[in-house]
């Protein structure tokens, strides 16, 4: 399975845990990372990976997740063969889109931050297939900045 999306953070990170097995940094068991992390700033721009409509904006459901996203988008997207995923962007500080919204690749989804289990600022981003809940390794392209008309349209949104 090949999903490739847009970087959430365009520059300015570090990945604080890749996918895969990890040592969980708050229970220190060794646990299925299913997300990237990437550790910037509070208050970093969190774009959108790949347009779709916002599913979910604000803190997550109890009960929800079990690793505690705190305050989360969830989109959902498409791709490859039509196949729909969810993308989950946790530990926001702050949310720029609300539910039902359609968002363009590079759309802005909110702000970085540590909300829910976290031990300091970062974005997890993970994405699941909708079909089975399989969480996939998403690849990475370097899709193009956003020029300074788009930006000054989409804060009038
Ligand atoms: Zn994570």
């Amino acid at each position: 399975m090949d999903l490739r999306v847009c970087r959430p953070v365009p520059d300015k990170y570090k990945i604080s845990s890749p996918f895969g097995m990890r040592i969980h940094p708050i229970s220190k068991i060794k646990s299925f990372h299913g997300g990237i992390d990437f550790a910037c700033p509070t208050g970093t721009e969190v774009l959108s990976v790949k347009e779709g409509k916002i599913i979910r904006a604000g803190w997550q459901d109890a009960n929800e997740h079990e690793k505690g996203f705190g305050i989360r988008v969830i989109q959902s997207i498409h791709c490859n063969n039509n196949e729909e995923y969810y993308i989950y962007y946790g530990h926001l500080s702050d949310i720029s889109c609300y539910e039902g919204q359609f968002i363009g690749e590079k759309g802005i989804i909110g702000s970085s931050g540590s909300s829910g289990s976290s031990t300091g600022p970062h974005l997890h981003l993970e994405a699941r297939l909708v079909d089975t809940s399989q969480r996939v390794e998403p690849t990475f392209l370097e899709c193009e900045k956003i020029g300074k008309n788009d930006r000054a349209r989409r804060k009038k949104v």
